[in-house]
Formats: C-alpha cells, structure tokens, sequence
C-alpha cells in the first residue's frame, strides 16, 4: 500500500513528540503545521491524504470543500468535540473520525482541580505564602461531603467525574438527554430535570458537548434559578456558558465561584503565548479580574495518558482506513454518537 500522507494542522511540540513516538510502529508520511487550520491555510492540506485536526481548527464548508478539491480523504480530531466541523457539508465527501475517550479521568480530574482550588482558595493561599504572608484570613472553605452536585451530561467524563464527588461524600444530582438507570443505580447519582438540579446544587459542571440546544445552556434565566453563590464548573466548551450572564451573576454574588477550563472566544487565546502583547479581550480580562474565578487554557485532556491515547487512537483510526475502510469513530454526520445506533439501518446511513 502507498505511503499515508497525514497534515496536521495547529501542531505543538508535544503533539509532535507524541505522535512521533506513536507513528514509529506505523511509518505514516506526517507533516507537522504550526499554523491552524482555516480558509487561509486549507491549501496547505494539497498532497495529502488525510488531516489531522484539533479543537481550534476551523472545519465549515469553505474549509471542507476547498481540502476535498484538494485531495483530502479523511479529516482525523485528535479531540473527543467535533463542534468545530460542519459534518452536514463533510457529508458524502470526507470521513470525520475522532477520539472519543482517550481520557475521561484526565479531564474529570482537572474539573475537580478547579473545585478544590476555589473551594480551599489555593489560588489565593499560594503567592501569600510564597510573600510570607501567613494570614488565613479570607481563605474560608466548605466541606463538600454533603452537599449537592449537579453533574450535567453523564457521558465519559460525567460519569467519572461523579463517581469522584460520590466519593466525597456529596450527593449527585445528573442530567442527561440519555439517563442510564444501571449507573445511577450503580453510583448513588441520581436523574433529576435541570431545574431542580440548578435549583439544589452547591456545585455545578457541564459535560454536555456543544450543540444548538446547549448554546448557553448556563444563561441569566438559569443563574437566577441556581442557588445563591453556587460553583459553575466548565471543563467541556466555553459557548456551553453566555459569559456576560456569567460575569453579571459573579459581580451580584449570584454566582460565588467559576472555574473554567474553556471560554467562548478562546480560539483567539488559548494554547498561546501572549505575555507580550496587550490583552485585548475585555470579557477574559473581566474574568480574570475575579479573585472567585479561575481560567486556564482548555489544559484539562492534558495528561501523559491522554495524549499517549489521542495519539495511539488518532493514528489507529487512519491506518485502519487507508487499509480496509473501517471507521470505528466516525462521528455520524446526523446525530454525533460514536458508533451511530442507527448505522446498520438498511441504508446504511443515519439521516
Ligand atoms: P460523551 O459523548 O461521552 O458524553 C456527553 C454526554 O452528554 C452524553 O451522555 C450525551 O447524551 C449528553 N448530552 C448531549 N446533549 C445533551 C444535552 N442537551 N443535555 C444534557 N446532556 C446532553 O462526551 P465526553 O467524553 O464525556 O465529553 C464531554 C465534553 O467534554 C465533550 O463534548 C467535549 O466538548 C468536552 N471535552 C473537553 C476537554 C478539555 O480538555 N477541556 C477534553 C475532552 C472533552
């Protein structure tokens, strides 16, 4: 069989690192590109056969159109959300395969990362110390065995992460457009509807991708239904949150804590380094002016684990196409689930 020619686009040096380390058993032809993937960089896909994307890259219909036209015959995430590719226009011209569950702790766990630190202010307590300022004052927490988790989305990630809390001694609340009974019985969560999970949590995280029904799911009418002071916890996609609404609850108190590990508008931000320039996002200035808020820079899949899987996933998934059409983690154009429940209809097809 001919070479594999793979661009990956938006490559960091430890994508490269563990990719390469993968690709050595497997020989794929790989050029690595710093630059993202978008309108102005689709040419850079000529010659290949496949792209390698993450979740900044810009796959819309121009994108997709103009990779095809060039050649291209897969699209590869290395990421578990695909909201940044329009699969209606990939459809019947490009295969999208992603990694659905390279590391449901790693991302869990950082959610619970966040919680900790704002709960305990470590945030807060680390330059006191390290100024030897000793006073605790200000650093008041709570326990978080009994109170009450609001665990949106009770997928991978959801349902690890709320094994973790239940082991905190918290009650946890779950929603899901799916509820699997066999793991609320198994776990001790329990299915309530949304208004009565804002209505009774102390802490609230979303692990729900980002589709059209969850744009802003977390907006000012569903702050003004949430307890006085709650958590919000946002470890999933930034447009999951209206930030304004997320800035006015933090600024009257409605909402006491906020830990994000994504933002609406990180694409122009995040996996950056801009220390040398003038910080030109007035809402991410905002945010991080908050001493309740903590932002980092959508750093949660980041574990040796993590990426050792996306890697060993990401090349399994081209190497079994290219070899006999097998698609495993195709992303069903139609309703997003890896495999489709549908696609053995006879048609073969989910729409
Ligand atoms: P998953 O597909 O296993 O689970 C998602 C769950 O959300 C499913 O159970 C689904 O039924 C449910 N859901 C869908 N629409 C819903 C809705 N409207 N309301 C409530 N629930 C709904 O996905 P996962 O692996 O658990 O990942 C969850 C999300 O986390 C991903 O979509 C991705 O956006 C994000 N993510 C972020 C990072 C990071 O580094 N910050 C890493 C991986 C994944």
């Amino acid at each position: 069989m001919a070479t594999i020619k793979l661009a990956c686009f938006d490559s960091k040096p430890y994508d490269v690192k563990f990719i390469e380390a993968e690709n050595a058993k497997r020989r794929i032809d790989i050029k690595f590109f710093a630059e993202r993937l978008g309108p102005d960089t689709a040419t850079l896909a000529a010659g290949h056969d496949v792209v390698c994307a993450f979740v900044n890259d810009q796959l819309d219909a121009t994108v997709l159109d103009a990779i095809h036209a060039a050649g291209v015959k897969l699209v590869a995430l290395r990421c578990a959300g695909y909201n940044n590719v329009d699969l209606a226009a990939a459809y019947e011209k490009i295969h999208v395969v992603r990694v659905p569950d390279y590391s449901p702790y790693a991302v869990a766990e950082h959610a619970v990362a966040l919680m900790l630190t704002l709960n305990r202010k470590i945030h807060r307590a680390f330059p006191r110390v390290r100024d030897n300022n000793y006073s605790i004052n200000g650093l008041l927490g709570f326990d978080m065995r009994g109170k009450t988790a609001g665990v949106v989305g009770t997928g991978h990630i959801g349902k690890i992460l709320s094994g973790i809390l239940r082991g905190f001694g918290m009650e946890v609340l779950v929603y899901d457009l799916y509820p699997d009974p066999a793991f609320a019985a198994a776990s001790g969560c329990v299915y309530a509807p949304l208004d009565e999970l804002y209505r009774k949590a102390d802490i609230i995280s979303l692990h729900c991708p980002l589709t059209p029904e969850t744009h802003h799911l977390i907006n000012a009418a569903a702050i003004t239904k949430m307890k006085r002071g709650v958590m919000l916890i946002n470890t999933s996609r930034g447009k999951l949150l209206d930030t304004a609404a997320l800035v006015d609850g933090l600024k009257s108190g409605a909402v006491g804590y906020a830990g994000l590990d994504v933002y609406e508008e990180e694409s122009g931000y995040f996996f950056e380094d801009k220390s040398d320039e003038v910080m030109l996002d007035d809402m991410l200035a905002r945010l991080n002016s908050f001493n309740n808020v903590i932002v980092t820079s959508h750093q949660a899949f980041f574990t040796k684990e993590a990426l050792e899987n996306i890697a060993a996933t990401t090349l399994k998934n081209i190497a079994l196409f290219f070899a006999s059409g097998e698609l495993p983690n195709e992303i069903c154009y139609h309703c997003g689930k890896v495999p489709c429940p549908k696609k053995s209809s006879p048609d073969g097809k989910c729409f």
